[in-house]
C-alpha cells in the first residue's frame, strides 16, 4: 500500500499531509498568501512536499497521487479550479495537474474543500455509516457540501451543494462578496462580524469595545458575561444560521448536519441552541436532523483528499 500526499489550501493556512491507508503520518503547515494568488505560492508548496518526502525517506515512487483541497469551486472531472471568491484568484488559470506531473510525475485530483472535508468526516470522522449528510464549515466564510445516498452532490457546473453559505436568508440584507444580497455568509460569518459589532449603536456601551479582536470567541465570551450587545448579535447569528441550515435541510434531505470550522471552539454553547431552533422550524416529518460537531476539525479535508486519491486510483 502506497502513501498519498494531501493538500488543503485554505485562505490563511496551507496544510500538507503525508497519508497512508487513512492515517495521517506526517503534517506540515505553511502560511497562505491567498490574496497574492495561487501561482506565486506553488514553489513554496513544492518545497514543502519535497521536504516531507525527504524527512520520511520516501521518493515520489512511494506516492499513489496527490489530493488537492481548494477553497473555491472545482471541476473534479478535469481537476481544475472553476471559480474563486477573493482567494487565489488566478486559480482558474493554474494547471495543477501539469504542476504535479512535471514535479513528481504524479496524478493530482482536485476537489472543493467542503467536499473534501465531508469525505474525510464520512470515511474517518463523525459521519461514518451515514449516507445522507450535509457538511457546513463556519469560518471566515461559510462552506457547504452534500452527500446524498452515498454520492457527493456536484451538479452540471460542479457547484451543487457548495453554495449553502450563499443561500439568501435576508432579501433586504447586505451585499455579499459573491454579488448576491443577504447571503447566510454576509449576514453572519467571521468576515462580517466586526462590522455587525462596531457599527451597532450599542457598541460604545458594550464590553465588546474592550476586545482587540471582534471575533466569535469574543462574542461568545461577552454574551456569557451578559453583555447586551453581544447577546443581541449572537441571537441574530443564531437566526441567520438556523435559517440557512433549515433551507439546506429542506433542499437536501440529510439525516445529519456536520459542523466544522473555527467557530467550533464554542460548540458546547451554540450547538444546543441551533439544534433547538432547527427542531422547532424544520419540516422533517420522519424525525429530527441531528447537528453534530466534526471529529477531525483541522484535518478533515486531508483525510478526504487521501480517500479521494485512493478511491480513484485503486478502483
Ligand atoms: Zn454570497
Amino acid at each position: 500500500m502506497k502513501f498519498t500526499i494531501a493538500i488543503d489550501l485554505g485562505g490563511t493556512i496551507i496544510k500538507i499531509g503525508l497519508m497512508k491507508e487513512g492515517q495521517l503520518c506526517d503534517r506540515m503547515e505553511i502560511t497562505a498568501r491567498s490574496a497574492s494568488g495561487l501561482k506565486t505560492q506553488l514553489p513554496e508548496l513544492q518545497a514543502a512536499i519535497d521536504k516531507i518526502l525527504i524527512n520520511n525517506h520516501l521518493s515520489s515512487n512511494d506516492i499513489l497521487g496527490i489530493g488537492f483541497s481548494f477553497a473555491g469551486l472545482v471541476d473534479s472531472s478535469k481537476n481544475r479550479i472553476v471559480s474563486t471568491n477573493q482567494k487565489y484568484d488566478d486559480g482558474p488559470e493554474t494547471d495543477l495537474v501539469g504542476w504535479a506531473k512535471s514535479n513528481w510525475d504524479l496524478p493530482l485530483f482536485a476537489e472543493n474543500d467542503a467536499r473534501m472535508a465531508l469525505l474525510g468526516e464520512w470515511k474517518h470522522g463523525a459521519g461514518q455509516g451515514c449516507e445522507n449528510l450535509v457538511m457546513v464549515t463556519l469560518g471566515t466564510g461559510i462552506g457547504s457540501a452534500v452527500l446524498i445516498e452515498g454520492k457527493l452532490l456536484k451538479g452540471k457546473h460542479f457547484q451543487a451543494g457548495n453554495l449553502g453559505g450563499h443561500f439568501t436568508v435576508n432579501h433586504l440584507g447586505k451585499i455579499c462578496t459573491c454579488g448576491n444580497v443577504g447571503c447566510m455568509e454576509s449576514e453572519a460569518s467571521t468576515w462580517r462580524l466586526p462590522e455587525l459589532i462596531r457599527y451597532n449603536p450599542g457598541y460604545e456601551a458594550s464590553s465588546l469595545k474592550n476586545e482587540a479582536l471582534a471575533d466569535f470567541e469574543a462574542l461568545f465570551r461577552n454574551a456569557q458575561n451578559g453583555d447586551h450587545l453581544a447577546l443581541e448579535i449572537l441571537d441574530h447569528c443564531y437566526s441567520v444560521w438556523s435559517a440557512g441550515l433549515i433551507s439546506m435541510i429542506h433542499a437536501f434531505d440529510p439525516e445529519i448536519i456536520l459542523l466544522s470550522g473555527g467557530i467550533m471552539k464554542s460548540a458546547d454553547v451554540f450547538l444546543p441552541e441551533l439544534q433547538h431552533r432547527i427542531n422547532q422550524y424544520a419540516w422533517t416529518p420522519w424525525g429530527k436532523v441531528q447537528l453534530i460537531a466534526a471529529k477531525n476539525i483541522s484535518n478533515s479535508a486531508l483525510f478526504g483528499a487521501d480517500y479521494l486519491v485512493r478511491s480513484l486510483m485503486e478502483l
